[in-house]
């Protein structure tokens, strides 16, 4: 297997990455992968990752529920429950930050198409971008929506879209800077950029260590806290205008984080840990699991 190896960390350009932790993949293989630290700015990486066009396999695992429709086991149950209201809180954050009410979205990492279909029905123009071929045909019988594959990102052209979304999609791929340099490109000058990223400064990462469910290496290749992602961002010329905690994370991710720790009745204990980090975040929330960053060009 190809691995992909890294000696400068890509945020800063520093070139000491040291070993922070060793981290299971509890999802598919079992297979122990390392995440650095990079000594000067403190980013984090999953270090030796498979190339993209290798980590296909990585993602057939079952229990990859966001692009399954099957209502099995709580954790399941619980993930389609809140589908619905997250998708309603996705569009309203996106409508509050475009700079018109409505217009061209591109959305990179489309999965099934349900937030594109949220935005269709609110008379926005909608285009994903979706690598599996499986999800693309889904959003094609269940929406009517045309999703292309990811070569597509090459082929749009510059300065057209109002809004980009990245919903939970920049930490898997591979060429952190080139996507960011593209989606100065594909914006207009007075676009928004939405992305989401898991924060591996929020309470329950820092419970966790390396059973947090959201280092999901080895498809996680990128771990931002929200000082990382900034700087990310301005180094790309981009200002971010605001973050926003996505509060359903944590108790998703808490759940997945019991079941790693192999804990007796880990979606209950899951669930109440949950709840905790959820109410200390309403008083901190660049400490919540997951946050969407709302960005603009400088
Ligand atoms: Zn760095």
């Amino acid at each position: 297997m190809k691995a992909i190896h890294t000696d400068i960390c890509p945020v800063c350009g520093n070139s000491g990455l040291l070993p922070y932790l060793s981290c299971k993949d509890y999802l598919t293989t079992q297979e122990v992968f390392d995440i650095c630290r990079c000594s000067k700015c403190g980013f984090a990486l999953t270090q030796d990752f498979p190339s993209e066009d290798e980590i296909g396999k990585d993602y057939e695992a079952p229990a990859y529920v966001s692009h399954s429709d099957t209502h099995k086991g709580i954790i399941n149950t619980l993930y389609h429950l809140v589908r619905k209201i997250a998708l309603r809180s996705k569009a309203k954050t996106v409508i509050q930050y475009a700079p018109k009410k409505t217009g061209m979205l591109l959305d990179i990492g489309s999965g099934t198409g349900y937030f594109l279909n949220k935005m269709k029905s609110k008379k926005w123009i909608v285009t994903g971008i979706e690598k599996s071929e499986q999800a693309r045909k889904y959003a094609k019988q269940k929406f009517d929506i045309n999703c292309q594959d990811s070569k597509y990102l090459y082929d749009i052209s510059c300065r057209t879209k109002d809004v980009v979304t990245m919903w939970h999609v920049l930490e898997h791929l591979q060429y952190l800077n080139g996507v960011m340099e593209r989606l100065y490109g594909l914006v207009k000058d007075d676009g928004t950029i939405v992305i989401a990223l898991p924060n591996k400064e929020s309470f329950d990462a820092v419970h966790y260590k390396e059973y947090w469910a959201a280092y999901d290496v080895p498809r996680h290749l990128w771990h931002f806290s929200p000082s990382d992602f900034e700087h990310l961002a301005n180094r790309h010329h981009f200002s971010i205008v605001a973050v926003k905690p996505m509060y359903f994370d944590a108790f998703y991710i808490s759940m997945l984080s019991e079941k790693n720790k192999g804990t007796f009745l880990a979606g209950f204990v899951g669930l109440v840990k949950g709840g905790l980090f959820f109410l200390r975040t309403l008083s901190n929330k660049k400490r919540s699991s997951s946050l969407i960053y709302i960005l603009k060009k400088k």
